[in-house]
């Protein structure tokens, strides 16, 4: 793991829900010492306080009892960074930047377990076709390339670069993307709310963006390749992550040729807002919170409020407050990363007093309005691949 992917599993732990799931209940962000005899009366008044948004936690009274989420674990457990690191590791793998899946050890034990009889080819092909999935779905988040060690513009430059490439690009309308998006029941209101994007000509493209700006600033802010061309050649459709202003300095690129893999490319750097954060508006009522832009849109084209996060991965626990006065929907996919995830981000929003209910969950008889194995929630709305 490099420091980067620690920096990004370490925001991506609640350190409430990681304190509850080792044995520690927080209440109101306090928990008594690890350490009562220190304290008079056994720490009856919780002496230990927690920060959700930091993803830190400190004693009062103990000098050394404070630290992140890591050091948590090394003084419940009791054990060496090292040693709690991989207990967090193995518990929230689900979370772990550029993890391979557990689902290729599931896939693989039924039909080793025993003779083949035709109930395990079945299942065995309908596995193979799920570790294809994850193995796409687990391409889609790798949104994390290391960043170079080198700052050529300050984060503040970089902002205006992406927004001014952004701005570069054009309107969906009569392009393939928007046949794209109208297969998905994605229609123009939508498009022109959320200010999609696309290239048309990338050689015009990628010549203006060489003419305006230095080839090593590109490559830096992650706009270009290391061989110094613009990425996205095959990812033409732009999802700008706008914020309240309707500004954006993050999006999404998304392949619409349906070969292409990964199906999407995040910009470098960490994600900094949930897609439609506008829906967050810290008034009483419900969101749903997909995986991906697409699920987000067709929600929104359904006059739904949802916001999106490109996986479980890049929820941040600091993202928290946005959700305030809101209960939450959560429609992750419904495989297994996606499970994992749902139960993980349940815990989260309940550490935090924010209500939770997972999509179609009390629907399990209703088998048409249920979302079947490997549904995401686009084809759920009758959208086609
Ligand atoms: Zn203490």
């Amino acid at each position: 793991m490099t420091e980067e992917e620690l920096k990004q599993f370490k925001a991506a732990l609640s350190i409430t829900a990681v304190a509850a799931d080792l044995g520690v209940p927080v209440v109101r962000g306090r928990c008594k010492c690890f350490f009562p005899q220190r304290h008079a009366h056994g720490d009856r008044t919780p002496s230990v306080s927690f920060s959700e948004e930091r993803g830190t936690f400190r004693c009062w009274v103990c000098d050394d009892v404070r630290g992140d989420v890591i050091s948590l674990v090394q003084i419940v457990k009791n054990c060496s960074f090292l040693e709690a690191l991989n207990w967090l590791k193995e518990t929230y793998h689900f979370l772990v930047p550029g993890a391979k899946s557990s689902m290729q050890n599931h896939a693989i034990a039924p039909n080793a377990a025993s003779a083949n009889t035709p109930m395990q080819n079945h299942s065995a092909t309908q596995n193979a076709s799920l570790v294809a999935k994850v193995a796409v779905h687990e391409a889609a988040l790798e949104y994390n390339s290391p960043e170079p060690a080198k700052e050529l513009v300050t984060e503040d430059e970089r902002k205006k670069i992406i927004l001014s490439f952004l701005k570069m690009l054009s309107p969906v309308d009569k392009t393939p993307a928007a046949a794209y998006l109208a297969r998905r029941r994605i229609y123009k209101p939508i498009w022109d709310k959320m200010l999609l994007r696309t290239i048309t000509d990338y050689g015009a493209l990628n010549n203006k963006l060489k003419e305006t700006y230095d080839l090593e600033v590109l490559k830096y802010v992650g706009l270009f390749s290391e061989k110094g061309n613009l990425r996205y050649y095959k990812h033409p459709l732009f999802f700008p992550y706008l914020d309240t202003k309707r500004r954006s300095c993050y999006f999404q690129a998304r392949a619409i040729d349906s070969t292409v893999v990964p199906k999407e490319l995040n910009l470098r750097g960490t994600v900094p807002y949930p897609y439609n954060v506008s829906a967050l508006d810290q008034k009483p009522g419900w969101v749903y919170l997909c995986e991906g832009v697409v699920d987000t849109l067709t929600f929104l084209g359904q006059s739904i409020s949802a916001v999106g996060i490109p996986g479980v991965r890049s929820f941040k626990t600091e993202w928290l407050p946005l959700f305030k006065n809101k209960s939450v929907v959560l429609c992750l996919d419904k495989d297994e990363a996606g499970r994992s995830g749902t139960e993980y981000l349940q815990s989260v929003f309940t550490q935090a007093n924010i209500r939770t209910v997972v999509l179609g969950e009390g629907l399990e008889n209703y088998d048409k309005i249920t979302m079947k194995e490997g549904d995401d929630i686009n084809s759920w709305f009758g959208g086609k691949k």
